[in-house]
């Protein structure tokens, strides 16, 4: 028998077999290479592929106040390392800043890690056995997938819509009866508000109605619920208040939340962030901190000291703390505009989408994702194929070339159709 490619390839590399076949480029990395390159050579390109806030004349947009608070931090603080689990004051910090109000404020502890994707990490090794799987929607942030694996577990989803186009919580409650059953645990990540890649925001309906689930599901095991925080900020009216809906999820249930200054403070290079994890009793919350402690000495040791630091202030001093809301106001304003004009244009042109009322990326269904994104490509858009859906960052495209964009979006799911 003539050897595949790849079991060839592993048997001459020094590789282990399951690593020789590793994708090298990101999918999205390689677009956005070709969008620049033609950019480049004189055309006319929109680039819709990235995932950072960009301003209309093509910069990346970012706060002052927190390049010069980066600026300010002394040089030999910074130098030193950080404490394993991160600075408590920035942990304190980061607490209130996702809980507020709540009593949830003094049931949590947290630990560093580098952005929401060290969070994630952090939520799928310490709640999942080997080869279990997490729960999420099923439209997800792809690199769920390789954290997952890359840590021997799975990715599992339920149907995210429903014929109304709101969350399929039925499909919720079935998904997650089955993991019950099988796993006798859960970890379920929920991506809101802003939901990359759909852009949808849960309502609070259906986050009640998630959390009266989980509630009743976990009398069978242990769940831990990940909010995948990436886009806080950034939702709608109805993304506020959520900590409200999951306050009361039981003594089975940790709630997590993987908090990141990625998109927050516009600091993506920072790789500052942080898992939250609140619990009603001290002695599991005690546990909870130095699981996530080891982990995180486990794989990165300790995190960015200089950007932790200078968030570290933006967060508790209250001057600092007023310029980020205004400087982020601005922001939020820049993208919003875009929102409103594509929930204007992308009806007219037919396009089909989900709910979508903020965000940095929205995505419109096609039969063949596939060729809607080639077809788009021949006009000069670049947009990423997901499965069912092409997925548009309206974070990256300035307001007037928004009309050109759904007039190609239209052209791609018409192709696809043909
Ligand atoms: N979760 C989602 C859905 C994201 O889109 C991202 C970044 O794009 C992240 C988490 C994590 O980002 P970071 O690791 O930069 O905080």
């Amino acid at each position: 028998m003539t050897p595949s490619p790849s079991s060839a390839a592993a048997a001459h590399s020094v590789l282990i077999p399951e690593a020789v076949d590793r994708p090298g480029d990101d999918p999205i990395f390689t677009l956005h290479a070709e969008a620049v390159r033609r950019q480049r050579a004189g055309e006319d390109i929109v680039n819709a592929t990235i995932g950072a806030l960009m301003e209309d004349d093509g910069r990346l947009a970012i706060l002052p106040v927190v390049r010069d608070t980066l600026a300010a931090v002394d040089p030999l603080r910074a130098a030193a390392y950080a404490p394993i689990a991160g600075e408590p004051a920035f942990l304190q910090a980061v607490i209130a800043d996702v809980f507020a109000q709540s009593p949830l404020t003094s049931q949590a502890v947290a630990v560093a890690t580098p952005g929401g994707t060290g969070a994630i990490h952090n939520a799928i090794v310490n709640f999942l056995e080997p080869d279990q799987a997490l729960l999420t929607t099923s439209y997800y942030w792809s690199p769920y997938e390789i954290l997952a694996h890359h840590n021997r577990r799975t990715v599992e989803t339920f149907e995210m819509f429903d014929r109304q186009g709101g969350l399929d919580v039925a499909d919720f409650e079935r998904a997650l009866a089955a993991q019950m059953a099988r796993q006798g645990r859960a970890l379920i990540v929920l991506n809101t508000p802003c939901h990359n890649p759909t852009g949808f925001s849960m309502h609070p309906a259906e986050r009640r109605a998630v959390a009266s689930i989980v509630r009743e599901q976990s009398r069978k095991g242990p769940i831990a619920v990940l909010v995948d925080h990436a886009y806080a900020h950034f939702g709608g009216v109805h993304a506020g208040d959520w900590v409200a809906d999951f306050e009361d999820l039981g003594p089975r249930v940790a709630l997590l939340v993987a908090w990141t200054v990625s998109k927050s403070f516009a600091q993506y290079g920072a790789r500052v962030g942080a898992l939250v994890a609140a619990h009603p009793e001290a002695a599991e919350r005690a546990r909870l901190f130095n699981a996530l402690s080891y982990s995180c000495r486990g794989t990165w040791s300790n995190c960015n000291h200089l950007g932790m630091l200078a968030i570290t202030e933006l967060l508790w001093d209250a001057t600092k703390r007023e310029r980020v809301e205004r400087e982020r106001g601005r922001l939020i304003g820049l993208l919003d505009e875009r929102v409103r004009i594509f929930n204007q244009h992308a009806p007219q042109a037919g396009l089909c989408y989900p709910r979508y009322e903020g965000g940095f990326f929205v995505t419109v269904f096609s039969p063949d994702a596939r060729a809607s994104a080639a077809r788009m490509r021949e006009l000069g858009v670049f947009v990423v194929p997901v499965q069912g859906a092409v997925r548009v960052a309206l974070c990256s495209t300035p307001a007037a070339h928004i009309p050109r964009l759904v007039e190609a979006l239209a052209e791609g799911v018409s192709a696809a159709q043909a």
